[in-house]
């Protein structure tokens, strides 16, 4: 149960206010803690749901009765709770959010305009990634980082899962053949599991809940590698701009897409 809830940091719960939040929360009890997509969801008693991003730089810590690891200076949300464990969220850039959605209808609604099908369910498969992918002309890349199409795919695994599957990033979505998309499919839920597997990324602030940097950025194939050989072909990996973000690609095993002829030349 959640003896007692602080917002410090009113950016978090915008545009509610922080005491409106802190009340609501305040004498629930925690059903279920979840994920959707990048959404992680704080079922309470009463259909009530607290719904957080972590964004760029927000950590969510889980500290046992008696620790005292709380780092303060960014220390956005307090949720003390009567067993004397707390749920911390902190952040440092403060992107961060939080909102309470009460019903639970409410909470589907909310999140299926959010947020697509999962990658790592069964029921994702290559042809959900096709239907998902036809008629899109969005480079591959944004498309991977739109949340609506495919859930949970951010800027450093959409760079993994197209190198794996050797598809440039500025490939427009829904041009790819089905042996490309199959390809990708099967790229992004390696590059996911391999991820979960690390306990994710940490480049600079990801930490687990118990405050634990994961390890996966050992073990890019291609994110943040540039002018450094490509473990494929040896060839030099190039930085470049995709989606609006740092991207990684190998220009030879990720062929760069060709512009359409036109046919203004007499044959
Ligand atoms: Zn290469």
């Amino acid at each position: 149960m959640i003896e007692r809830a602080q917002v410090f940091d009113p950016l978090w719960s915008r545009p509610a206010v922080p005491r409106d939040v802190e009340r609501a929360l305040t004498g629930r009890r925690i059903e279920a803690l979840r994920r959707r997509g990048k959404y992680l969801i704080a079922d309470l008693d009463g259909q009530c749901h607290l719904v957080m991003h972590l964004r760029m730089t927000g950590n969510l810590l889980w500290v046992p009765p008696g620790e005292d690891r709380e780092p303060r200076p960014h220390l956005s949300v307090r949720l003390a709770l009567d067993d004397g464990h707390r749920l911390l969220f902190v952040d440092q850039r403060r992107f961060g959010t939080g909102v309470v959605i009460e019903g639970t209808e409410q909470l589907g609604e909310y999140l299926d305009q959010r947020v697509g099908p999962e990658p790592l369910a069964p029921e994702f498969t290559p042809d959900v990634l096709a239907r998902a992918a036809r008629g899109r002309r969005a480079p591959v890349k944004a498309f991977l980082l739109d949340q609506r199409r495919v859930a949970g795919v951010g800027n450093i695994y959409a760079d993994e899962a197209l190198f794996r599957a050797g598809i440039h990033p500025l490939r427009p979505a829904g041009r790819l053949r089905r042996a490309e998309i199959e390809r990708l499919h099967a790229g992004i839920v390696e590059t996911l599991e391999r991820g979960i597997d690390r306990q994710g990324a940490s480049i600079d602030d990801y930490r687990d809940s118990n405050g634990e940097r994961g390890s996966m950025q050992d073990e890019f194939l291609i994110h943040l590698r540039a002018d450094q050989p490509c473990i494929r072909c040896g060839r030099p990996v190039t930085k470049m701009v995709a989606a609006g973000r740092g991207t990684y690609v190998c220009r030879r095993c990720q062929p760069v897409p060709r512009p359409r002829r036109r046919r203004t030349e007499a044959p």
